[in-house]
């Protein structure tokens, strides 16, 4: 058996003259986690509905397994949990009796079904919800029921969307902890989210889209690495005066740009590699006025990475920018719309 278990070459899908996903390749190995990063509207979900084979491409070859998901969908759908961004709740039916649909529609019967509910709802930490009604779960309830209807089948891949967004930090590291169980069980796990740092943690490589075109694709030392030389130095300042100053201050010296706000200051990045530099901006500051209580070197971060990244995509500084033509071949004909 191949070692790759989620494969895609050459991936377009065009909505009209849109360019949701733009000749897009990359594999994952089994067994490993992969986090799927990129801005509202980057492809993400577009891409993640094709591997789900609940979308066609325009044109390109996905795989699961081995098989293309638009010759072999049952095969593909035997083969997966998905757990899409949104999904429907039906009113009145209580979490097991939702588990319990679904484990029917997977074809379980009998002593066989029920085994396989209460499983999940123990892994999940729904037994004592079962009786809820599913429509009135909290956010990170509805999420492990989400991720439970996806584990029902016992998928050795996972297809995750934004499994996170919208939970509270105590749901986050909750949903976290499960993954990484699932990630030490050997499944493979392809999942997206905006929430970079959790990501670098969990996973053993991150991939990277920005206009539906992949710019990014290893783990995530290799991406601080790539963009830190280029990145320069970065620095939380903190003032025992007004914070706005420091804004101000930056917008007149060039080699200094003020990243975020902070309560008594802010993250400013020092266009240079040497500290000596960042110790004559120190000077300056104060020789300027300016109230300095603390100033600390900052690590570079996944999310000044994937900034760094995307500001070179618009200057055209790295691969990416220009997407190559979809190739003049006819596109792939779809026998009919697959339903969700
Ligand atoms: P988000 O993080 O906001 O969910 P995303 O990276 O998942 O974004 P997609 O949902 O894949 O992005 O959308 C990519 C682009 O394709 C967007 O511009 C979106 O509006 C568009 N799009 C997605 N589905 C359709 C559709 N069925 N018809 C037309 N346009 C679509």
């Amino acid at each position: 058996m191949s070692n790759v278990a989620i494969s895609v070459h050459n991936l377009y899908r065009y909505f009209g003259p849109l360019k949701a996903v733009n000749g897009v390749t990359f594999e994952i190995p089994h067994g490993s986690v992969c986090g799927f990063v990129g801005a509202n509207g980057a492809g993400k979900t577009t891409t993640m509905r094709i591997l789900a084979s609940l979308d066609y491409p325009t044109l390109g070859t996905a795989e699961i397994c081995g098989f293309n998901v638009v010759s072999h969908p049952e095969e593909v759908r035997r083969l997966i949990g998905w757990m899409p961004d949104h999904f429907g709740n039906y009113e009145h039916m209580t979490v097991v009796e939702y588990l319990d649909f679904y484990a029917r529609a997977l074809g379980y019967k009998g002593k066989e079904r029920r085994t396989r509910v209460q499983e999940v709802m123990e892994f999940t930490d729904l037994v004592p919800l079962a009786e809820r009604f599913s429509n009135k779960l909290s956010k990170g309830n509805t999420q492990r029921l989400g991720l439970g209807r996806a584990l029902l089948q016992d998928p050795q891949i996972l297809i995750m969307d934004e499994p996170a967004a919208g939970l509270d930090p105590k749901a986050r590291v909750e949903l976290k902890s499960l993954i990484r169980v699932l990630a030490n069980e050997g499944k493979t796990i392809f999942i997206s989210s905006h929430i970079l740092s959790e990501l670098g943690e969990m996973c053993d490589s991150l991939l990277f889209i920005n206009s539906g075109r992949i710019v990014h694709h290893g783990d995530s030392e290799s991406l601080l690495m790539q963009t830190d030389v280029a990145g320069g130095l970065l620095y939380d300042v903190q003032l025992a005066g007004d914070p706005e100053a420091l804004s101000t201050w930056c917008l007149l010296h060039p080699k200094v740009e003020f990243m975020e706000s902070r309560k008594y200051g802010g993250r400013i990045r020092i266009d240079s590699t040497e500290v000596a530099e960042a110790a004559e901006i120190l000077q300056r500051m104060v020789k300027d006025g300016m109230k300095i209580c603390e100033f600390h070197r900052e690590e570079r971060n996944l999310e000044d990475a994937f900034i760094d990244m995307l500001g070179k995509i618009e200057r055209g500084d790295i691969a990416g920018a220009t997407p190559p033509p979809m190739p003049e071949t006819k596109a792939f004909n779809p026998p009919s719309n697959p339903s969700e």
